[in-house]
């Protein structure tokens, strides 16, 4: 059986470097023609991205996917919402999520029409027969107007054949999510790590972005999977229970929360769809951590200095450059600040 690498179980061995300030780095990265300063996407979840998250995201040079769980015209204001709350002198990109129901082309040309220039595929398994339908009805409905983007998937030969499909890039990772237990539930799964190592190791990589989605819980864990070949991270608990995500705070005790929440948990299901199917999440209360903004500029600072470790001023060459080692478990709790299992956090 072959062995799979997670987050934990590796690090990306450090390079010559001749990177003198980190503002050096340019962390660009384009889908299609969608051009982007930031390579993070925040995720299509109720408790991650609406109008406010993927407006900030945006202007912030990433991009935000507003979620499908609403009706095709409550999902088309929350597209317009988030033109309209532009801070801004310049265009957000903003994306939007679809499922391969009855709605899909709905959703679809409503959203479109509010201006969003992004569809994004959003399954829990995308290497699926529907979905290549779903490619095919979009691409001839859209033609190449619009950047779709398919998922989810964990293995190459799902990467190839999303792409084959029409796909103009693909989200990576089935089961790694903070919320997610599908691995528990089914059985099934990659660590999401392991799928992105896989995908980029196709031809296709390169001309079909790969989007990292699930498991990421710091900057290093992005640092890593574009080590790995992923040219986006897809972001939910790090950018939960933030101002721009939707929900109200919850107090408990002296402490601020908001609600995280799978998309396939029980609470989420019986929001959208009234009943459950198969649970394969879970929901939390997270703290609140304020603005989106400083959660993103602390990420960014952390994604530069990861690659001027590599010697590296774009993500192409880290890609290219970037050599990762398997960590033992005594490893990786020498990477963890250790002193605190002796002292007390000031
Ligand atoms: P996180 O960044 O580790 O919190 O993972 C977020 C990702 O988990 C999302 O982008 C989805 O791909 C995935 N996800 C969202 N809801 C669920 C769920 O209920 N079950 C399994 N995966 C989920």
């Amino acid at each position: 059986m072959k062995k799979c690498a997670s987050f934990d179980d590796v690090l990306v061995v450090p390079g010559f470097s001749d990177i003198t300030s980190r503002s050096e780095i340019d962390l660009s990265s384009r889908l299609g023609s969608l051009e982007m300063t930031l390579p993070v996407i925040s995720s299509p979840m109720d408790t991650v991205t609406e109008s406010q998250m993927a407006s900030t995201i945006s202007f912030l040079g990433g991009l935000g996917i507003i979620h499908r769980y609403n009706s095709p015209a409550e999902q088309a204001l929350l597209v317009a919402d988030a033109f309209g709350s532009a801070k801004r002198d310049q265009t957000p990109n903003i994306g939007f999520a679809v499922g391969v129901g009855e709605d899909m082309i709905e959703r679809a040309q409503r959203c479109v029409r509010a201006g969003a220039s992004l569809i994004c595929i959003d399954v829990a398994h995308g290497h699926h027969a529907l979905v290549r339908h779903a490619l095919k009805t979009l691409r001839n409905t859209f033609g190449d107007t619009v950047h779709i983007m398919a998922g989810n998937v964990a293995t190459k030969e799902g990467y190839e054949d999303l792409a084959s499909w029409g796909a103009d890039s693909v989200r990576v990772g089935i089961g790694g999510g903070s919320i997610c237990s599908t691995r528990i539930q089914t059985g099934h799964g990659v660590p999401t790590l392991q799928s992105v190592i896989d995908c980029a190791s196709s031809e296709l990589s390169g001309t079909v972005p790969i989007i990292a989605d699930g498991g990421i819980k710091n900057s290093g864990d992005i640092v890593k999977a574009i080590a790995a070949g992923a040219d986006f991270a897809m972001l939910g608990s790090l950018l939960s229970g933030t101002d721009q995500s939707p929900g109200e705070k919850i107090q408990r005790g002296d402490n601020l929360y908001k609600e995280y929440r799978g998309m396939a948990s029980e609470r989420a299901q019986v929001n959208w769809r009234g009943r459950v199917a198969s649970r394969e999440g879970v929901a939390a209360l997270v703290p609140y951590k304020g603005s989106v903004e400083d959660i993103i500029e602390s990420l960014v600072s952390g994604i530069r200095s990861g690659l001027s470790y590599s010697g590296c001023r774009t993500i192409s060459e880290f890609h290219s450059k970037a050599s990762m080692i398997f960590q033992t478990s005594s490893g990786f709790s020498e990477s963890n600040t250790h002193v605190l299992s002796r002292g007390i956090k000031i």
